[in-house]
């Protein structure tokens, strides 16, 4: 098994890179990737860049150069539902990509033909991450995921979200990289720790909690992997 993990800024990798300490650091696809061996299993590590567009070329890398066949992505989102709170986990039992569009010929947001508006989760992966929170004394939230590439500082847009998608959250990558995922026969899990509540202060609540947000995140997949590796082990 090869595990990849995955965010889209340094500040969302590198809590995962200073726990894993030594690694190998590969460049290819203008971009850089991290390899290790932990506990006895390969992990390739790396930062996309923001947006729909790098995180669909970092995971597609991942899987296809590097040869991942499960994939966790760990980061930062902004809350829709009033019941997430900065610092509070999410887990994305669907994802959405919010600002695709082409209702001008009848599709309902979010849809293009021969695609559909929600790619669904990995359900083992979820049900790992309720023992994980369990054994971590963690809460965290199961909910719907829309993706754009925007960065929501709008309450109106994320109330707009909200309503077209039933999202919880949102975020610019995990639509995209449930979309590689899903096509490539990978599971994924997307878990990302609230930054702000999309509305007027998101970019300075973003600003000012970015990295103990990106940490609460990395840490909880880091646990994923020790989950997998117990799991493949019996
Ligand atoms: N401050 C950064 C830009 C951050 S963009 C810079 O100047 O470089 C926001 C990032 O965090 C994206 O990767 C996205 O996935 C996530 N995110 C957190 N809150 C968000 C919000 N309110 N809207 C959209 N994405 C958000």
């Amino acid at each position: 098994m090869k595990i990849a993990i995955m965010g889209a800024m340094p500040e969302e990798v590198a809590p995962i890179l200073e726990k894993l300490g030594d690694y190998k650091t590969i460049e290819y696809a203008n971009n850089k990737f991290y390899e290790t061996t932990y506990k006895g299993v390969e992990l390739v590590i790396a930062y996309s860049k923001i947006g729909k567009v790098f995180s669909t070329l970092t995971a597609t890398t991942m899987i296809q150069h590097f040869g991942a066949d499960v994939l966790l992505f760990s980061g930062v989102a902004g809350a829709i539902s009033p019941t997430l709170k900065v610092g509070d986990l999410i887990v994305a039992t669907k994802l959405a990509q919010h600002d695709l569009d082409i209702t001008a010929f009848g599709h309902p947001y979010g849809f293009v033909p021969e695609g559909s508006v929600f790619v669904e989760a990995d359900k083992r992966m979820i049900e790992l991450s309720k023992e994980v929170a369990k054994e971590m004394g963690k809460v965290v939230q199961e909910g719907i995921i829309a993706t754009g590439d925007q960065f929501v500082a709008n309450e109106e847009r994320k109330n707009w979200i909200g309503a077209t998608f039933n999202a919880d959250a949102l975020e610019m990558e995990g639509g995209s990289v449930a979309v590689v995922c899903n096509a490539l026969n990978v599971p994924f899990f997307i878990l990302r720790a609230i930054s702000d509540a999309a509305d007027m202060d998101a970019s300075f609540s973003f600003d000012t909690f970015l990295e103990t947000s990106a940490i609460e995140s990395a840490e909880f997949v880091l646990k994923m992997v020790d989950k997998l590796l117990e799991k493949s082990e019996n």
